[in-house]
């Protein structure tokens, strides 16, 4: 698909929609954010915008003005929740940049010291292990 394009029946939109299951942590009028099924590193979220963009590069930066708030929000609740040291957002556009889901997204990542990275979209965690950090989240997210 050529950039620019927009496929409505991208997997995000599916979990904006409520289509396809997710485990979502947070809300508002303009976002939301749920764990990675393929983490990078425990508590991996994701933070997704309502209105449809493929990527940053034609999202609509009142789009973009409104998500990173959110975007602050969930790195500020991640550090909290798994005790982290640090937080890594990482945000992909196109394939040549290693973008998979084509919806706008960034990702929020937790970092321990000395930790590396897992592979991006590497290995399914176990729905019970995303239940249970989604819970941590929400807690930090609530507090
Ligand atoms: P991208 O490469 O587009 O920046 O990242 C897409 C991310 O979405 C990857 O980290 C991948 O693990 C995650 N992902 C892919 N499919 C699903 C899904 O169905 N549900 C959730 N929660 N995450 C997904």
């Amino acid at each position: 698909m050529s950039a620019g394009a927009y496929d409505p029946n991208n997997i995000f939109a599916k979990i904006l929609r409520g289509e396809i299951p997710s485990h979502r942590v947070y809300e508002d009028d303009d976002a939301i954010a749920f764990m990675d099924v393929m983490p990078q590193a425990k508590g991996h979220t994701l933070i997704v915008p309502k209105v449809p963009s493929r990527n940053l590069l034609d999202a609509d930066p009142q789009t973009l003005s409104r998500l990173i708030p959110v975007v602050q929000k969930i790195a500020v609740a991640v550090k909290e929740a798994f005790d982290a040291d640090g937080v890594t957002v990482i945000q992909f556009n196109e394939p040549a940049a290693g973008q998979t889901v084509f919806h706008l997204h960034f990702h929020v990542i937790p970092r321990v010291d000395g930790v590396p990275l897992r592979p991006h979209s590497g290995t399914m965690e176990d729905p019970a292990v995303l239940a249970g950090n989604a819970e941590k989240l929400r807690a930090a997210l609530a507090g």
